[in-house]
């Protein structure tokens, strides 16, 4: 006898689906087959018709902190809602500067306590990357202490204040290689898109029609070059974050077709695939993200890409910021960020599989599987049993529209408000427990745990 059987649905894997059950006992899934091979269970769930698929695993989601007005209680309940079972979030060493909160620098580890403290009404599961913000070499001796502390990738930037020089930048790599663990980058060249901020801003160009152009595509190109082609001279697995255009994805695949996906992997953003730039026109600074939604040969170049796998993963970039901070004058005011957390499946199942024909373990693969197996989650992103039972059955026929009063976050406004999308989240489980059931949350807060990652290897 076992606790829960899902029975009926369409069970979707990496290479295949087919029509069977999934068993459930305690935190792990103990099953997984036709319907006569399951054992007797004290609840069945009925997923006829529907998908039953591993938790969406998102490695790239901002909480609490000075990127998102969300705590983990309303972000977890998002995700929950949503199908997500696993993100990872950011601990900041923190520093000094306009867009900080702290007045006093600190260190990586206590960025990642920080975070820690802050999980504990969470109902899904979260890891943490460790984001460099200063060019102290202090945190390249604390890089060890905190891979064991189960973050094995570090977020380095090339803009904004916390930005890093190329110098810096390439003595953390060196670290990285050396302690096996990998660098997650977030690449815009700073000087190109500062310069054209301050003209937009010496012009008067506040609108946010101008604010594409102030981050151009090509320096997020030059930026992702600079930067993949250091990690590869000295030997460090590398993670773009939020490829937005043709021109950066195919910097990346090109460094790809030479080391290997070994050691370099790469995301896009759901936003990338599905929205163009005219969108600014139309939400004003709410869809403010850096860097910008861009064109529709930038989506087209984006789905080549994961369709080719030479991109692996499709993340949401979730910021909790409210329609309040974004009604700004100028666009240069505005929150950079987004929610997409509850949305996300959704809304790339409706472009991804309905609209392009993409398929379902395809799904699998760039929102579970490969995040699963980059970021070091092996109890996560598969239905396989004796792995962590995180399961989300998913009806691919309801159509509904999408409107931010159903928003479980902080952020009172969606990017896809008034989008119309078939398939819907029925239930999602997270280590054996119903934590969200036909939109409504079930879970105690709290069920959430840290998941301390492994630094394992790329290929597969
Ligand atoms: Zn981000």
């Amino acid at each position: 006898m076992v606790e829960t059987v899902i029975h009926g649905g369409t069970v979707v894997g990496p290479a295949d689906s087919f029509e069977g059950d999934v068993a459930i006992d305690g935190e792990k899934i103990v099953a997984v087959g036709d319907s006569e091979s399951m054992p007797d269970a004290d609840r069945t769930i009925d997923a006829t018709d529907a998908l039953v698929m591993p938790g969406v695993v998102d490695p790239h989601v901002h909480i609490d902190d000075m990127f998102s007005f969300d705590s983990y209680e309303s972000a977890t309940k998002a995700a929950a809602l949503g199908g997500t079972t696993t993100y990872i979030d950011f601990g900041w060493q923190a520093w000094t500067g306009e867009m900080s909160p702290w007045d006093e620098d600190g260190t990586l580890l206590e960025g990642i306590e920080r975070k820690q403290a802050k999980a504990e009404d969470a109902v899904v599961d979260y890891g943490l990357h460790a984001a460099i913000t200063r060019e102290d070499p202090a945190v390249l001796d604390e890089i060890e202490a905190v891979v064991d502390a189960g973050v094995p990738s570090i977020k380095l930037f090339t803009a904004y204040e916390i930005g890093l020089q190329n110098g810096f930048m390439d003595r953390v790599f060196g670290v990285l290689a050396d302690l096996d663990a990998f660098a997650v980058l977030h690449t815009e060249e700073a000087t190109i898109c500062d310069d054209r901020t301050a003209q937009f801003q010496a012009d008067g160009k506040g609108d946010s029609e101008w604010y594409p152009q102030s981050r151009p595509d090509y320096a997020e190109a030059i930026a992702a070059d600079a930067a993949v082609h250091m990690a590869m001279e000295a030997g460090c697995r590398y993670y773009g974050i939020h490829t937005s255009c043709r021109k950066s994805a195919d910097v990346l695949a090109r460094y790809r077709d030479q080391y290997g996906e070994e050691l370099v992997r790469a995301e896009t953003c759901t936003h990338y695939t599905t929205l163009e730039e005219s969108i600014y026109g139309e939400l004003r600074n709410l869809p403010m993200i850096a860097p910008p939604i861009r064109t529709a040969d930038d989506i087209e170049a984006m789905f080549d890409h994961l369709g080719d796998e030479t991109l692996d993963v499709v993340s949401t970039d979730h910021c909790g910021y409210t329609k309040e901070s974004k009604q700004v004058a100028n666009w240069w005011d505005s929150k950079f960020g987004a929610n997409a957390l509850q949305t996300n499946l959704p809304v790339f199942h409706d472009e991804a599989v309905n609209n392009r024909g993409f398929s379902y373990p395809f799904l699998v693969r760039v929102l579970s599987r490969n995040p699963a197996r980059i970021f070091g989650l092996s109890e996560k992103g598969t239905l396989d049993p004796g792995t962590d039972a995180d399961v989300v059955v998913f009806d691919p026929n309801e159509t509904y529209t999408i409107t931010a009063e159903e928003n479980a976050s902080e952020a009172d406004f969606s990017i896809y408000e008034g989008r119309e999308v078939t398939g819907r989240v029925k239930q999602t489980f997270v280590r054996g427990e119903l934590v969200a059931d036909d939109g409504e949350i079930v879970a105690e807060n709290g069920h959430g745990q840290f998941c301390r990652r492994e630094s394992t290897d790329w290929s597969f």
